[in-house]
């Protein structure tokens, strides 16, 4: 797939990447239609978190459909439209059953296309 990569600060390139796979049975693959670069991503690129290393695939919102789900997801199938947001809700915890988004990143960072 193609890729925007940051590469330290002020520097990013599109590049060809592997095709994202599962790694854990609740993760899901999503065929990315649009995305968008937010201000998190600005900060990155300008190198005000050092978190991010080199290599990172930016882009982490998304609108996109299901290709591939893992064996423990039950809420998604392959076929549903989805929204991809930088904060996710893990459907299970307390926080997340009142509807609270930010009780776990279910988003890996860098997985544009998960
Ligand atoms: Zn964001």
């Amino acid at each position: 797939m193609n890729a925007l990569a940051y590469h330290g600060p002020g520097r990013r390139a599109w590049e060809d990447v592997p095709d994202s796979t599962i790694k854990e049975p609740s993760d899901a693959i999503v065929r990315i239609e649009s995305s968008t670069i937010c201000g998190t991503d600005l900060h990155i690129l300008k190198g005000d978190v050092p978190e991010v290393t080199p290599g990172t695939i930016l882009g982490h919102e998304a609108l996109g459909t299901v290709v591939e789900i893992g064996g423990a997801v039950t809420t998604l199938e392959p076929g549903d439209r989805v929204l991809v947001s930088c904060i996710t809700s893990c459907g299970r915890a307390g926080s997340a059953r009142r509807a609270a988004m930010d009780c776990a990143p279910a988003a890996e960072a860098g997985s544009s296309a998960i």
